[in-house]
């Protein structure tokens, strides 16, 4: 069976892939070029990369922009007199000052209130406050400019910026799944797709997209196995070969095909499987499989006789 990257489908398969996602597309819209803003704060002495930067958007309480860094004192004193007539005093001991850093004060939000400019003892406080002033207007100086990127960027764009980026194929049937730790999974898995299969059965793009998901909870599912084979006992490698056929059902069902274990792919595929590979190979179509006694995935499987 010919399987191929989204990238590789026919433009009809992709069309139909993105028009269904356009809905789906919310907050991950990635900006590769943080050079303008970088080189905008440096002048006022803030010297911050872009690993730096973070951003949330676009329709919450939480959406906004910060960053962190540091901030050389001497220079951002000189910007400032520069521009306004409320000048303000070189500190005796500024040589010493040299930097603060600007820090996170809250994880979960990005806005601009969730860094704090370091309260430098040594430093005035009317000082402190000029800078930490300045730092909340480049805050939201950023963000209004991501969300205008955001806003100019078409919503097709969008999409296929996802689509092939990250391979985010969980998002096109708007379903997230998550690790333990509560944050996404990382997709470090490519999805291929049969581009004649999908035009001969005339799939939706929902359908395309949930077969993409399913493929990335199976292989989410063997990676943990493979990396915990040792220490996983028996009866937890049952369940999880529970869930992957079941994952392999419900593919048999957007494929429209009859749902038939003989035809079931990733079983075979679980490490430490001792069920002869080749016999059932040859069982394909039949409806039938042949365990062993001995496999800790599938030995319950065998009937009592
Ligand atoms: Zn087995």
């Amino acid at each position: 069976m010919k399987t191929e990257k989204f990238e590789k489908l026919s433009k009809e398969v992709q069309e139909k892939i993105v028009q269904e996602q356009i809905e789906f597309n919310s907050e991950t819209f990635e900006i590769d070029d943080w050079t303008w803003f970088i080189e905008r704060v440096k002048e006022w002495g803030f010297e911050i990369s872009e690993d730096d930067i973070r951003y949330q958007g676009f329709n919450s309480q939480g959406d906004g922009a910060s960053f962190t860094g540091s901030i050389i004192v001497l220079k951002f004193i000189d910007k400032y007199n520069s521009i306004y007539d409320d000048l303000i005093e070189v500190p005796e001991d500024a040589d010493e000052i040299d930097t603060v850093g600007i820090y996170i004060k809250d994880n979960f939000y990005m806005h601009e209130n969730t860094c704090e400019v370091e309260k430098y003892n040594d430093i005035p406080y009317d000082l402190w406050v000029k800078i930490e002033d300045q730092r909340k207007e480049f805050s939201k100086d950023l963000y209004d400019e991501i969300y205008n990127m955001y806003a100019n960027c078409t919503d097709e764009d969008k999409v296929r910026a996802d689509i092939i980026d990250e391979n985010r194929w969980y998002s096109l049937n708007g379903e997230e799944f998550f690790e333990d730790d509560e944050r996404p999974i990382r997709y470090d898995y490519e999805i291929y797709l049969n581009d004649e299969l999908i035009k001969e059965k005339d799939l939706p793009g929902r359908t395309i997209g949930k077969i993409g998901s399913l493929h990335l909870q199976i292989k989410h599912k063997l990676n943990y196995l493979h990396e915990n084979v040792d220490e996983i006992k028996d009866d937890e490698k049952e369940t999880i070969a529970g869930w992957i056929e079941e994952l392999e059902f419900q593919l048999q069902e957007c494929w429209q095909f009859p749902k038939d274990i003989s035809y079931h792919y990733y079983w075979k595929e679980l490490p430490g499987c001792t069920c002869p590979r080749l016999d059932n190979d040859d069982l394909r179509g039949t409806g039938m499989r042949i365990y062993d006694g001995r496999c800790p995935y599938h030995k319950h499987l065998i009937k009592e006789k």
